[in-house]
């Protein structure tokens, strides 16, 4: 895709291979259906969105036909211990659940 200019300032690019700030991202069901019967990594088809992480702020930015169309930004409180008593559920939990 070549560079791309992060909010924060910081210049991304595609252009090492391999490289930080592109990632691959599939849902399960995406992978599930282009992996079926490919041998090879290389012959898995691109996933929907192309993904950027900006390598000094963390935001990712979700590219389609080459366009910006998701940014998402690292909130900076989110591993906070601070208690909210009037919670009951416990923040940054990860709750499995089985299907
Ligand atoms: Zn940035």
């Amino acid at each position: 895709m070549g560079k791309f200019m992060c909010r924060c300032g910081k210049l991304l690019s595609n252009s090492l291979d391999p490289n930080e700030v592109e990632l691959w991202v599939y849902t399960d069901k995406e992978f599930s259906e282009k992996v079926t019967d490919k041998e090879s990594t290389w012959l898995i088809d691109l996933p929907e969105y192309a993904v950027w992480r900006c390598t000094r702020c963390e935001r990712i930015y979700f590219f389609k036909d080459l366009q910006p169309v998701k940014v998402y930004k690292l909130e900076e409180d989110w591993q906070d211990d601070g208690e909210d008593e009037d919670d009951d559920e416990e923040e940054g939990e990860v709750v499995i659940i089985e299907t």
